[in-house]
């Protein structure tokens, strides 16, 4: 049993984290800004603290008497946020740079850091038949503006951390994640999630058209939720010391994406492209040769299954929220 703190513990990927760690036994802390009430879930026998990361004096408090971190506390999300906040996005260096701070002067032995695709060039980015991003095409630098800068410094300073400090740290590219318990409204949302919502407003609210944004040709991969937390803490555990891709490799169009939801949803929909719409790159996708080498393993849970799990998680959380205003939509009574 090790003594573990979850940073970004109310969110999506931290909330699954924090259940599988707590299941297997160790002593968890969650750490988050958000009110209780809209950590997306709490699981029970956890130490839960409310805190804002970007401050040094929080995440000592945070850290105090735990020897391990994982650090998934971020202000993010989709493309129509980060490309809207770019600033908001890089102050998230805060919370990594205290907790670093932190992690180094308590003794914490272990140390985990959630990067993000968006660090790789955008110029390798441009074909939608992406034959898959390997860890060395995040340099010469050119990353995504704003968001994928920030990871990417980031991630050079876990790196510092450890040939300067000896603060074992391990990172991970994940490429987009997706499941149950995660934002699918209120400007965050990320595709999988946007799309599911939008096909079951189509079917709750009895309309008959979905708005693309793009051409819908612009490629990405997706993985399950079940493979990322599976890929973080074999990341977490193992040796591997670089940066290291956690993502699928089954590559589709947004386009395509829509065609599965249709499928799971039953019915079709009449598409409207919004050329103006926030895009992000033209397609991406993960070379997994190095996380294949290194734990013998790849994200392989297959689109259409995990987004039928995604599809329906939403649709009863839109049916059970139906008609509120989205401020009052509360997660977890407590
Ligand atoms: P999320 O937004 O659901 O979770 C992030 C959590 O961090 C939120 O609950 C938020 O309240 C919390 N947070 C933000 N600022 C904070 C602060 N100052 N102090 C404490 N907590 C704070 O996002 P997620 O999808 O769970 O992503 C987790 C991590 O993985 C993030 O670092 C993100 O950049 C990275 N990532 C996610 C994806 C993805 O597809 N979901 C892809 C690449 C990288």
């Amino acid at each position: 049993m090790n003594k573990i703190v979850v940073a970004g513990a109310g969110g999506f990927i931290g909330g699954h984290l924090t259940r599988a760690l707590k299941s297997i036994g160790h002593q968890v802390r969650a750490v988050d800004i958000k009110p209780l009430t809209k950590w997306y879930q709490l699981t029970p026998g956890v130490d839960n603290l409310v805190l804002d990361l970007k401050t040094r004096e929080n995440c000592f408090q945070a850290l105090n008497g735990y020897e391990q971190v994982f650090n998934l506390a971020a202000d993010m999300g989709g493309m129509g946020f980060i490309e809207t906040h770019k600033a908001d996005c890089m102050l998230s260096v805060l919370i990594n740079t205290h907790l670093l701070m932190a992690a180094r002067d308590l003794g914490i032995h272990r140390y985990f850091y959630a990067s993000s695709a968006c660090v790789y060039n955008a110029e390798k980015q441009t074909d939608p038949n992406n034959p898959g991003l390997k860890e060395t095409d995040a340099y010469p630098a050119l990353a995504e503006d704003g968001y994928g800068w920030e990871k990417l410094f980031s991630e050079r300073m876990c790196r510092h951390f450890y040939e300067d400090y000896g603060l074992a740290t391990r990172i991970a590219r994940f490429h987009n994640v997706y499941g149950p318990f995660g934002t699918y409204d209120g400007g965050r949302e990320k595709a999988p999630a946007a799309i599911c919502r939008k096909v079951i407003e189509s079917e709750l609210y009895d309309k008959n058209e979905i708005i693309i944004w793009g051409d819908g040709n612009q490629t990405r991969s997706f993985m399950f939720i079940d493979d990322c937390i599976k890929g973080i803490l074999d990341i977490m555990y193992s040796n591997i010391e670089e940066p290291i891709n956690l993502g699928s490799a089954e590559m589709v169009s947004i386009n395509r994406l829509v065609d599965y939801v249709e499928e799971i949803a039953g019915y079709k929909l009449a598409r409207k492209y919004d050329p103006d719409a926030p895009k992000g790159v033209r397609g991406r996708n993960s070379d997994n040769s190095l996380i294949k080498k290194y734990l013998g393993w790849e994200p392989s849970i297959p689109l259409k299954d995990g987004l039928k799990k995604t599809y329906d998680w939403i649709k009863e959380e839109m049916i059970k929220n139906r008609g509120k205003d989205p401020k009052q939509v509360v997660f977890n009574e407590m």
